[in-house]
């Protein structure tokens, strides 16, 4: 099964896609996760991608379809299917894409787009924490019993540098004009299946296996 995930920035595609990746047993592609290790292994790549990162804005197409083609290259990409988050953000982004599925033969099974309103973005944002060391995402306005360690692992919780309310602000206008267009692609399609991400994280993943049957 080949999956795209979608949906405003804190919609919850990271939180869904641990779910994806364990049931539906792909791999998890994120953009966002790429380049944050980049920016942590000191690469030319994430000194790039963090001067646009800590302002809330889009690493340049030219970047980041190069990084997306080199990955959905990789054998295991066809071996085992993918759920790609984060990409594409941009029409121009999501045109590549279809020639990089129809250069290494590969078919999108359906684009999810997880629905939250701008409202309830915002406080799942500045709440976010994320592992350090298993990338799993928890949030400490709604769950007071996360503190600093990774309650699946061990590892310290951090608050990514751009789940700022500023740069939040920045991130949600790029995704309307940027990002919105792109669900037209997909749905003119036919591919196009959407949730309901404004529910408890259980039920959100209960409806994605409904759209995507069990
Ligand atoms: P995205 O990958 O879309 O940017 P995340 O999965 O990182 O979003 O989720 C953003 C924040 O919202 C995290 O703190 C996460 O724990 C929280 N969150 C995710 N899904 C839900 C949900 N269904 N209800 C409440 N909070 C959620
Ligand atoms: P995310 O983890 O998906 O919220 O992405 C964090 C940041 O990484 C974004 O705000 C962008 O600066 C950058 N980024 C991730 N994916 C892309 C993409 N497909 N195109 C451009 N920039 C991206």
């Amino acid at each position: 099964m080949n999956l795209l995930i979608m949906g405003r920035p804190g919609a919850g595609k990271g939180t869904q896609a641990e779910y994806i990746k364990e049931y539906y047993k792909v791999l998890h592609i994120s953009t966002g996760d790429m380049f944050r290790k980049a920016i942590a292994d000191g690469t030319k790549l994430g000194l790039e991608a963090k001067s646009y990162m800590d302002k809330g804005a889009l690493v340049p197409d030219s970047v980041t379809i190069g990084v997306v083609r080199e990955r959905l290259s990789c054998a295991d990409v066809k071996e085992q299917g993918f759920l790609l988050d984060g990409f594409p953000r941009t029409l121009e982004q999501a045109e590549a894409l279809t020639e990089i599925l129809k250069d290494n033969n590969l078919k999108l099974d359906a684009v999810l787009d997880v629905n939250v309103d701008v409202d309830v973005i915002t406080k799942r944002m500045v709440g976010r924490r994320v592992c350090k060391e298993c990338k799993k995402t928890y949030n400490i306005v709604f769950d007071k019993s996360i503190k600093d360690k990774c309650p699946s692992c061990g590892g310290d919780l951090y608050q990514r540098t751009d789940d700022n309310e500023e740069t939040v602000v920045n991130r949600l206008n790029v995704y309307e004009k940027q990002t919105a267009p792109v669900l037209n692609y997909y749905a003119k399609q036919n591919i196009l299946k959407t949730v309901n991400g404004d529910q408890s994280v259980d039920k959100v993943f209960s409806d994605i296996k409904s759209v995507l049957g069990e």
